[in-house]
Formats: structure tokens, C-alpha cells, sequence
């Protein structure tokens, strides 16, 4: 397989472990922090965050957690302004005006 269409994973340490976790790039542990690996026939092939920066999927990965919590600060936002208006609502009335109008 040639490196240009290695298909990778993308990981972190505090989610899963993937094989023995030595970086294929620095030769060290992998213990913490985000890494990407690949498979092989016979093993999984790890490499730290640091140890390839240039991957663009990591910028990527950054924009889309920031999107994700910024939309969350938003979702939040929304919630406790509701909450203060019309306090708290079981979520059976809740969806229910939803199905019927939506
Ligand atoms: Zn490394």
C-alpha cells in the first residue's frame, strides 16, 4: 500500500490503545495525548500527534471540536434562557408540540 493512501485512525490515549503503542516515528511510548495509527498485517502501526504535525486531519479534527463545543455553548445558552422563562418541562410536552408542528 502506498504511503499516500494509507488509511489512518485517529486516536487518544485516554479513549484506546491500539497494539503495543510505540510511535513508528520517535520510537517512544505513546502514554499520552492524541496519535494516529494504521494497521499492517500483522500490527498496528502508532505515531504520536507531535511526531506528525503536517497531517492536515488534525486541523481539521480541532476545527470540528471547536465547532462542536462552541455549538454546545450556544445549545447551553439557549437552555438556561428557556429554563429562567418558562422553568423546567417534562420532555414528553416538550417533544410532543415538536412532532405536532414539525
Ligand atoms: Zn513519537
Amino acid at each position: 500500500m502506498s504511503r499516500k493512501n494509507r488509511h489512518y485512525n485517529y486516536a487518544d490515549v485516554r479513549y484506546q490503545i491500539s497494539g503495543t503503542m510505540q510511535c513508528c516515528a520517535c520510537g517512544k511510548k505513546i502514554t499520552e495525548g492524541p496519535y494516529r495509527y494504521h494497521e499492517t498485517a500483522d500490527a498496528y502501526v502508532s505515531c504520536h500527534r507531535a511526531c506528525c504535525p503536517d497531517d492536515p486531519k488534525w486541523l481539521a479534527m480541532d476545527q470540528a471540536e471547536q465547532e462542536s463545543n462552541e455549538r454546545r455553548r450556544l445549545f447551553e445558552a439557549d437552555v438556561l434562557a428557556f429554563y429562567d422563562k418558562w422553568g423546567g418541562l417534562d420532555d414528553d410536552d416538550f417533544m410532543s408540540i415538536v412532532a405536532i408542528n414539525r
